[in-house]
């Protein structure tokens, strides 16, 4: 086992070495000094079914030992096959289509494309336009740059960015409108028919929206009937809806798809992180099948990579899917998820400096402002997020920063455990993050 770190993985921190994960257990990290982190994050919103899954090891090595690579584009393989039909018995009604890559980035890239692509074949090439959210996270390659929201990630490569067009999302909190839901009549909502209208419907391919916010708006469920509005007004101007399951599908907020608290079928899903328990590199486009029929007797998908549809990821994938059915991890997330949510409430609710405790299934998230009544937020150089999660990290527990809610500003906490975790280490975690909370802007 190598004990020192050469330093040559670039880029690291620059403040000192990291720590060398060496062994994992559990919801647990173990380092080569033998120290034991509590992964109260499941790394980044990805280890939904705890470390060290013998199931997947032995998934993976079975599928290496019968092939690890054949050219996607000249054959298929069992498992792939086997993992797609799988998927289809949970995804969102009508989505039985699935195209697997290796990360969310390209999951987004490739929807964005897929999109483009059902509208050259519904013969309206008018139609090139992405529209997506202010304060959204999609992923680190240009086009998911280009629709992500986040503006400390896009602003420095902005002039090479293609124009995507950006409303606001439903942040109840710092409502772009100054409203308050149910009063609002979900304007945010109702903007999007707005943009579509004013940029002209004939020139628009998708919407493209976190299901459920979790990167930068720290665990942000939208109000109940949010995802019906935008249904409707895609439906109403032949836009396609794409919900960016990466963090929140497979699981994560209690159902096997976010979209399934909204009674909301989206035309595209795409899916990652958790997808693979976090094993293998995995993502996937799922879309419906009329789409993909068209497609089929049409133009076809103009799209591969060496790495898509690859058997040792779809085998990990095959038998993460297959622990969720066989432990009811899903109906587990969503139980404790109760119990975690009720806990830092608890904690939380009065703190002064906590603007908000919110979240859904196992996605928590706890929004820090310098002031309560104004949220008024802490400058970024403050790097208030970034100190509590240090003071955590010391003490041996990993949770998961979330910033930018306020334009550059806006700290935030995520906590996403495993599936699997005790409700006695969510006792720790949440007392902890008080202590460090305290400690820090208390
Ligand atoms: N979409 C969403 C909603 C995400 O949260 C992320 C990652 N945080 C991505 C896409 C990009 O995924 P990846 O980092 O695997 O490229």
């Amino acid at each position: 086992m190598m004990q020192s770190i050469p330093g040559n993985v670039f880029p690291r921190k620059l403040d000192g070495p990291l720590p060398q994960a060496v062994d994992a257990e559990g919801v647990w990290i173990i380092d080569n000094q033998g120290r034991r982190y509590l992964d109260a994050s499941g790394g980044a919103v990805v280890v939904n079914l705890g470390h060290a899954r013998k199931e997947l090891a032995e998934a993976v090595s079975s599928q290496i030992l019968h092939g690890y690579y054949a050219h996607p584009t000249m054959f298929t393989t069992p498992v792939v096959e086997e993992f797609a039909s799988a998927l289809t018995a949970h995804a969102p009604l009508g989505i039985e289509r699935f195209y697997f890559m290796t990360s969310g980035s390209e999951a987004v890239e490739t929807s964005i494309k897929l999109a483009r692509q059902i509208q050259l074949a519904r013969k309206e090439p008018g139609r090139f336009r992405l529209i997506a959210r202010w304060k959204s996270y999609h992923g680190l390659s240009l086009g998911a740059l280009s629709a992500m929201g986040r503006t400390s990630f896009r602003t420095p490569y902005a002039p090479m960015l293609p124009q995507v067009e950006h409303v606001p999302p439903p942040y109840c909190l710092r409502c772009s409108f100054g409203l308050k839901y149910p009063e609002c009549d979900l304007r945010c909502a109702r903007f999007l028919e707005e943009t579509i209208l004013n940029l002209g419907p004939e020139t628009v391919s998708a919407f493209l929206g976190e299901t459920i916010s979790g990167a930068t708006l720290a665990s942000c469920p939208p109000p109940p009937d949010y995802w019906r509005v935008i249904r409707e007004i895609c439906d109403k101007y032949g836009v396609l809806l794409i919900h960016d399951e990466v963090m929140v599908g497979m699981g994560r907020t209690g159902r096997w798809f976010a979209s399934d608290h909204y009674g909301v079928a989206p035309d595209l899903v795409t899916m990652g992180k958790g997808i693979s328990g976090g094993c293998a590199p995995l993502s996937a486009v799922g879309v419906q099948k009329e789409h993909f029929d068209l497609l089929r007797k049409t133009t076809g998908f103009v799209h591969g990579g060496t790495f898509s549809h690859h058997p040792v990821s779809c085998a990990a994938g095959l038998a993460a899917l297959r622990i969720l059915e066989r432990e009811n991890l899903i109906e587990r997330a969503e139980k404790i998820g109760v119990v975690l949510g009720e806990k830092l409430k608890q904690r939380f609710s009065d703190h002064p400096r906590v603007a908000e405790v919110r979240g859904i299934g196992m996605l928590w998230g706890v929004e820090l402002v310098q002031d309560k009544e104004t949220c008024l937020p802490y400058p970024r150089e403050e790097k208030v997020t970034e100190r509590i999660w240090k003071k955590l990290f010391k003490k041996g527990i990993i949770l998961y920063k979330s910033m930018g809610m306020a334009g550059k500003d806006g700290d935030g906490l995520v906590i996403s455990p495993p599936f699997i975790i005790e409700e006695e280490d969510l006792d720790f975690v949440v007392q902890s993050l008080g202590r460090a909370v305290d400690k820090v802007v208390g």
